[in-house]
């Protein structure tokens, strides 16, 4: 899609820390992170936010989460948060679907 940030992450038009790759996803290093590790994983196709995704395409919404645990076991968490922020009132600042995974520090709960 043109002009979206991470399509061109993932198209490589814009440069991404790129810390793990499958057939349809890609995930990068949050440029603002908040926390040891703070990676997005996204899927490689475009859509909006998580339920976008996952009502197109569930097997790539699987994909994304087992991702993301493969990315915070290889930073080395058993431990980790996972968040879809969706709709700018929630904190959804890129509206193509990503996954934060946030480890390596006590995650307080409720999120703020
Ligand atoms: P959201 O607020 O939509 O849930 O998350 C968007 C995330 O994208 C934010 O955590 C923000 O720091 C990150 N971000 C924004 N621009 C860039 C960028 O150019 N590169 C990377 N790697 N992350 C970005
Ligand atoms: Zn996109």
């Amino acid at each position: 899609m043109e002009d979206c940030l991470f399509c061109k992450i993932v198209s490589g038009d814009i440069e991404g820390d790129v810390v793990h790759t499958t057939d349809h996803t890609v995930a990068f290093r949050d440029i603002n992170g908040q926390a040891p590790t703070h990676v997005l994983v996204v899927p490689k196709d475009h859509y909006s936010n998580a339920a976008e995704l996952a009502a197109a395409d569930p097997a790539a919404m699987a994909e994304l989460v087992s991702a993301a645990a493969d990315v915070a076991k290889a930073e080395g968490y058993d431990d980790y948060q996972l968040v879809f922020n969706t709709g700018a009132g929630a904190g959804q600042s890129v509206f193509h679907t990503h996954l934060h995974v946030l480890a390596g520090r006590p995650m307080s709960w409720p999120p703020g």
